[in-house]
């Protein structure tokens, strides 16, 4: 009884590692029921398995890059750590070692899809197993793969609590296009335990109430069903009256929502995200709450970063057809088939653009020219013109290239930041 109470105890205290794993995902269970989270930092020893980095070091032990190049002295972050060598760490949580298996590779699996199951770089693995020089993999081929039970697990692990829902004015309306127009009656984004609020940000951040319903829709299935817990800042929306808002080209009809890459636990809030510290999975259940909302036109994102998400959501079980339509990676063309795509200097934080609401009657472009663009609708045949027939004139307008006028004409494509 006392040592169930004791165990009962230690789960308690074991802070955002805490709470009912109720998963089916056994590396969640894992990381949640084994990770020791400490109370003050102790100094533990690590060895390096192979071509580990110092960021991954880092990450799995709750503590900066820049912590373990100066206690162990290393000349910069990115030195290259040879396997099995001790590294010095003052850890605030410690996870389970990293393990290597043997895995049989199965019918139809290449070197992506080996790692993808295993939550792992497909680079690193292809390293772990040099000696097959990175040929293709043929079914029944053991292979040896480093799985890492310490690599922090946020998302989809357990519910989270239901946050109080936000109370605020339905009349705050997007006049014009996001790039000309401006913001009537708007509201500034109420604080909430569901994001932060970027504290010099306080007067930049007035939306309408479409905005901000279906931003605290997405953000309560982050919270509650995906059980995300980290913070997510939302860095600019627009000014109270929308209109003129530099550096940014748009931002003008309280519609388009700048919102910082959530981090990994422990990585420091005012990071700047490198990749390695970038939490790739709650990104991707952000962006898929946000999708699902069903009302959001397009995310701006840097096309490079966009493979991170993309292998994120195919670990998440998300199949490459259902990704298609969301993400513009791995394609270079067809930019504007996919809600997520790229556009300049979007590194660091997504922007996210809504559709005009129902009774935004004068906001633009209107939701139903929206819609019919991304092909989400049917044109409307026109006198003796079959559905057939609309469907295939827009499949003769896109292969005639002409979206690429439409799109200059929208200024869609040249979005600033
Ligand atoms: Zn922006």
């Amino acid at each position: 009884m006392v040592g169930l109470l004791t165990a009962m105890l230690v789960l308690l205290s074991q802070g955002d590692a805490a709470g009912e794993a109720t998963s089916t995902d056994p590396l969640c269970t894992r990381w949640i029921t084994e990770t020791r989270v400490l109370e003050e930092p102790e100094l533990v020893k690590h060895t390096v398995a192979p071509k580990e980095r110092v960021s991954q070091i880092a990450i799995r032990y709750g503590v900066t890059r820049e912590h373990i190049v100066e206690l162990n002295k290393l000349k910069h972050s990115r030195v290259s750590l040879r396997k099995g060598r001790t590294i010095k760490v003052e850890a605030t949580r410690i996870p389970p070692p990293r393990e290597e298996i043997t895995y049989t590779v199965q019918d139809g699996e290449d070197w992506f899809a080996v790692a993808i199951k295993h939550r792992v770089a497909s680079n690193d693995l292809r390293s772990w197993n040099w000696r097959t020089r990175g040929k293709p993999l043929t079914a029944g081929q053991e292979i040896s793969v480093w799985i890492d039970p310490g690599r922090p697990r946020t998302v989809n692990c357990k519910r989270g609590p239901a946050p109080p829902p936000l109370e605020f004015r339905d009349d705050a309306t997007s006049y014009g296009r996001p790039q000309y127009g401006r913001l009537k009656n708007g509201i500034r984004l109420p604080e909430s335990p569901l994001w932060t609020r970027r504290p010099t940000g306080l007067n930049v951040l007035w939306a309408s109430s479409h905005t901000i319903e279906n931003l605290e829709k997405a953000f309560r299935t982050l919270r509650v069903d995906v059980g995300y817990e980290g913070e997510i800042m939302i860095g600019s929306i627009s000014r109270q009256r929308g209109g003129r808002f530099p550096p940014h080209k748009s931002h003008r009809t309280g519609l388009d929502i700048d919102i910082r890459l959530p981090l990994v636990p422990g990585v420091p809030p005012n990071t700047y995200p490198r990749p390695d510290a970038v939490d790739w999975p709650a990104l991707w259940e952000l962006i898929e709450a946000l999708v699902d909302t069903g009302e959001v036109s397009m995310i701006f994102f840097d096309w490079r970063l966009q493979k991170h998400l993309y292998a994120a959501a195919r670990e998440e079980g998300v199949t490459e057809d259902e990704l298609r339509p969301i993400l513009h990676w791995p394609r270079r063309e067809h930019k504007w088939e996919a809600i997520v795509r790229h556009s300049h200097g979007h590194k660091g934080h997504i922007h996210v653009r809504f559709l005009c609401g129902v009774n935004e009657a004068r906001c633009g472009p209107s939701r139903a020219h929206t819609l019919l663009r991304r092909g989400w609708i049917e044109p409307h045949p026109s006198g003796k013109e079959s559905r057939e027939g609309a469907t295939a004139r827009r499949e003769q307008w896109r292969k005639e290239g002409r979206y690429r006028e439409l799109s200059d004409e929208d200024g869609d494509e040249d979005e600033g930041e």
